[in-house]
């Protein structure tokens, strides 16, 4: 949001300037100094046109600042991208899929269930950002193969995350959507990097960022040749063990119906727990994102990362139906 300050004219009325600010839903800071009374706007106003506000009476000047993402700002509200339109108006998009590919047959077998239910967009990590280095990394460069397969044999399209600039063509070959992870949001050698490679970015909300670092994000995306990006909000860091992530469903409606850019929300991150899933799911679209990115495993018990949130496909159906999507 490019910040706004409000100038009242000599010997105007300052306390009828804040009312009218206020009955628009500006929220106004009063400045004082050198004669003159100043109200600086606060970023989580409604947003109001400046020129509106400066015929307002006893208003002697209204600044603005040039939007730090204009670029973000001209994307169209309704993407293209692989097999899907996705925006406004349209169907939600699933994006779902295994945290990480562990085997060609494990990715398959659910690849083909997920397209039966409808599902347009496979999701399934290659190459794994794990907060231990101990942890299974992901099965690198032979699970692009495996997924691609998958995703074509089912006429679906693919995500799948970018972790590193040495990976980054290979990645780009053979996804339709190329995902930045939340750990590499701020990674701006990175960003341009993925961005030159000419596909669509899945760019996650970096899990301390603020909408606009968010925003600024996508902006070096577009910047560096992009052609589009989608956002998805995946909870971010808060005081509160009680849910994995918080899930920001505020940023996601700002995103939706402010900012008016594609937005998706990944609630399998967001909340850590299957049980919660549907319901957040839910609440995503009715807050305006135009899709939903779920973790579904066929034995989550086995899974080699995030079992513990990940769906079984079964009820990753009810929550295809629930969402309004059918094949
Ligand atoms: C993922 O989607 O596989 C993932 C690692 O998510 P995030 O970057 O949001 O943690
Ligand atoms: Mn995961």
């Amino acid at each position: 949001m490019s910040a706004m300050i409000v100038t009242v004219r000599q010997g105007g009325d300052p306390d009828r300037v804040r009312r009218a600010l206020v009955e628009r839903g500006l929220w106004a800071k009063r400045l004082e100094g050198a004669g003159r009374v100043q109200f600086v706007v606060a970023a989580h106003s409604a947003q109001v046109p400046a020129d509106g506000l400066g015929d307002l009476p006893d208003v002697e000047l209204v600044t603005t600042s040039a939007s730090a993402h204009p670029l973000v700002d001209a994307m169209p509200e309704v993407l293209e991208v692989g097999p899907v339109r996705l925006g406004p108006g349209q169907v939600p998009v699933v994006f779902a899929g295994p945290c990480a590919v562990e085997s060609e047959e494990q990715v398959r077998r659910l690849a083909a269930s997920l397209a039966a239910m409808g599902v347009r967009f496979l999701r399934g990590g290659a190459f794994k950002p794990r907060t231990s280095p101990y942890e299974f990394q992901g099965k690198g460069q032979e699970a692009l193969r495996w997924l691609k397969r998958a995703a074509t044999e089912n006429g679906m399209g693919l995500v799948t995350e970018c972790m590193g600039v040495d990976e980054r063509d290979d990645v780009a070959e053979h996804a339709d959507l190329v995902q930045i992870g939340s750990r590499n949001m701020h990674n701006y050698a990175l960003l341009k990097s993925v961005a030159k490679a000419g596909r669509p970015v899945f760019l996650k909300r970096g899990m301390a960022a603020t909408v606009e670092e968010w925003l600024a994000a996508g902006e070096y995306c577009l910047l560096h040749g992009a052609p589009s990006v989608v956002f998805c909000e995946r909870g971010i860091r808060s005081f509160d063990p009680s849910t994995r992530n918080l899930v920001d469903l505020g940023a996601v409606a700002l995103l939706a119906h402010v900012h008016r850019v594609p937005v998706v929300v990944d609630p399998s991150h967001g909340t850590g727990r299957r049980d919660l899933v549907m319901p957040l799911a839910r609440a995503a679209v009715a807050a305006g994102a135009h899709g939903v990115m779920v973790e579904t495993h066929d034995d989550p018990g086995s899974a080699l990362s995030d079992g513990p949130q990940a769906m079984l496909p079964d009820q990753l159906a009810a929550l295809v139906r629930a969402l309004g999507v059918s094949p």
